[in-house]
């Protein structure tokens, strides 16, 4: 039998073919700044947006726009007929050429010359470094590679310039022997890696990576320290490189007859044609609507273009879909995903980590708040928690994880200072909540579970397929997957809150036939209630850094991942202390 500190047998062989056919000359600006980040973007189909891509995006806008026109190169020797006049001027932008035996392709910036001699000019933001060569490697080997495609087209080119937007400074750079030997070793060397189907490792402690745009889905520092298990973990040489909270939050709609629609570069919600709010795009992380809501099909389409999804919850809170954009491009990710989910062998590892999670989750949260932690109660679920670490099938498994369930919601209402709340722990009653508590944790639950989603399709999981739950029809089984851990510290933790300082209470539910429901200002509330805490710093237990639950959320997504694409050797379940 498998025991938890074997590693998952996610090394099979993979059956996508990972090299794309060209490889655009950014990318090779990408591999020689760092091997991983190429890797990241190129064959994992990974981006995000960084203050500096931003910027070059914006000082690029002029330069994308096509304009002038690159004449055919003339065959060896030819000369163009001018009628004595020196050859036309060339002053093409945005030309995007290619060469199979060079097996590259770029979009050129400018492309200056006369006749069929060329230089390619680059575009750069921020101001020409003061280094030899006069800019750095990556740089260089990109725009080199530009001059290689403008040769292979039957251009002569002996040198580019890279142009810096900030300092308005020309670099002129030589195309000589070492650069092109440079520019082909490492266009070769991303080939060959990119083929090889294996990330490289993250650069240690490195000073690229505060820049790194892509250094929240890399996790360089986190991902070095799990992936040398027999190194003790020194959470004080762990750098935060990404920002504690997210700058983009969640919208809520829950105004019955609402209309969600865009203006610009707004989300604007009106009701019977009265602007009720106005959101920015950019600060939406995804919109969440509740019952009788629109979206118009403008705002749809704006947001899906966007990657900000929408979730679809029922008048009560029962989360019931999510549109969301494209999916995520990782097919490798999503290949492991369904290897290892379909091979009980395989996904056990990981689901015994979650539930090991949950239960000590649990009994931390039952030691904070409970007004007597009973000893047997706590020995009881550590006790299962190690038996989770050891199971020997889902069943088994799934066995503990109801047990400890049972064991800990019994002690529920000790942690709720109000005696008078009726709480039935047996089997928390759901489909329909019959207390207020339950009724409280089954909508808190939704909106965990939403943001598990979220989370899943963002990181390029199917969120359907899990490793713990059971793969049923409808049921996203991975966004359940990756709540269980935050569902005691953050939902029953938001729940208990809310009761005990008086946030709510009976009037914020309505009764009807025995089921209990919330009224709009109790979801209002909930919903709040929810947001803040999500939004709360903690000391990452593991990491040592100040970050939200909302971040950490994301996080463990994403050393899931790196744990199925056999970079972390066992999946680091998030536990609290
Ligand atoms: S964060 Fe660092 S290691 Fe990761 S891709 Fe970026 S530069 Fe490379």
């Amino acid at each position: 039998m498998a025991t938890a500190s074997e590693p998952t047998p996610v090394d099979a062989p993979m059956p996508v073919d990972p090299v794309p056919d060209l490889v655009p000359a950014r990318m090779l600006n990408e591999f020689a700044y760092c091997p991983r980040l190429a890797y990241l973007e190129w064959v994992q189909g990974e981006f995000a947006d960084s203050v500096d891509t931003v910027e070059g995006r914006f000082q690029h806008r002029r330069v994308d726009q096509p304009s002038g026109e690159l004449p055919e190169a003339l065959p060896d020797g030819a000369e163009a007929a001018t009628d004595g006049e020196a050859p036309g001027r060339i002053h093409a932008r945005s030309v995007t050429l290619s060469d199979e035996s060079l097996g590259a392709i770029a979009r050129i910036d400018l492309v200056e010359g006369r006749g069929s001699e060329v230089t390619p000019v680059d575009y750069k933001h921020g101001k020409a470094p003061d280094v030899p060569g006069g800019a750095w490697e990556p740089e260089r080997v990109q725009l080199c590679l530009q001059g290689l495609l403008l040769r292979a087209n039957g251009y002569a080119c002996t040198e580019g310039m890279l142009y810096f937007v900030e300092s308005r400074e020309r670099v002129g750079i030589p195309f000589d022997d070492a650069l092109v030997a440079r520019t082909i070793e490492l266009l070769q060397d991303l080939r060959r890696v990119a083929a090889a189907g294996q990330i490289p490792p993250p650069l240690v402690d490195s000073p690229k990576c505060p820049r790194c745009s892509l250094v929240g889905i890399c996790l360089p520092d986190e991902v070095n320290l799990l992936s040398a298990p027999d190194q003790p973990i020194n959470r004080d040489d762990l750098r935060r490189l990404v920002p504690s909270r997210d700058d983009a939050l969640p919208l809520y709609v829950q105004t019955q007859g609402a209309v969600v629609g865009k203006s610009g570069d707004l989300l604007e919600i009106k009701l019977k044609g009265a602007v009720l709010q106005k959101a920015r795009l950019m600060d939406v992380s995804h919109l969440a609507v509740y019952g009788n809501v629109q979206v118009t099909s403008q705002a749809l389409r704006e947001l899906c273009a966007r990657n900000i999804p929408v979730c679809y919850f029922s008048y009560g809170g029962w989360f019931q879909g999510i549109t969301s954009g494209m999916a995520h491009k990782n097919v490798e990710l999503r290949c492991r995903q369904y290897a290892v989910a379909m091979v009980p062998d395989a996904s056990l590892p990981i689901a015994r980590r979650m539930i090991f999670g949950k239960i000590k989750n649990c009994r931390t949260l039952l030691r904070r708040n409970h007004k007597e932690p009973p000893p047997a109660v706590l020995a009881e679920l550590d006790r299962l928690a190690g038996h989770a670490l050891t199971a020997g099938s889902a069943e088994t498994l799934l066995g503990i994880e109801g047990a400890a369930a049972r064991c800990y919601f019994s002690e529920l209402q000790g942690m709720l200072k109000d005696d008078s709340l009726v709480f039935d722990f047996q089997g928390r009653n759901r489909r329909p909540p019959r207390d207020l508590v339950n009724a409280l944790l089954s909508f808190i639950y939704s909106m965990l579970i939403k943001q598990a989603m979220v989370t899943a399709l963002a990181v390029g999981f199917d969120p359907y397929l899990g490793f713990y739950h059971q793969p049923k029809y409808g049921k996203p089984a991975l966004a359940l997957d990756l709540a269980e851990e935050f569902r005691p510290i953050v939902a029953d933790s938001v729940c208990i809150g809310l009761i005990n300082n008086g946030e709510i209470g009976r009037e914020h539910v309505i009764s009807r036939g025995g089921m209990v429901a919330l009224t709009q200002n109790g979801r209002r509330k909930v919903i709040e209630a929810y947001e803040r805490r999500v939004d709360t710093t903690i000391t990452h237990p593991m990491f040592g850094y100040a970050v939200s639950y909302r971040r950490i959320m994301e996080i463990q997504a994403r050393l899931l991942a790196r744990h199925l694409l056999g970079e972390v050797r066992a999946y680091p379940v998030f536990r609290t202390r």
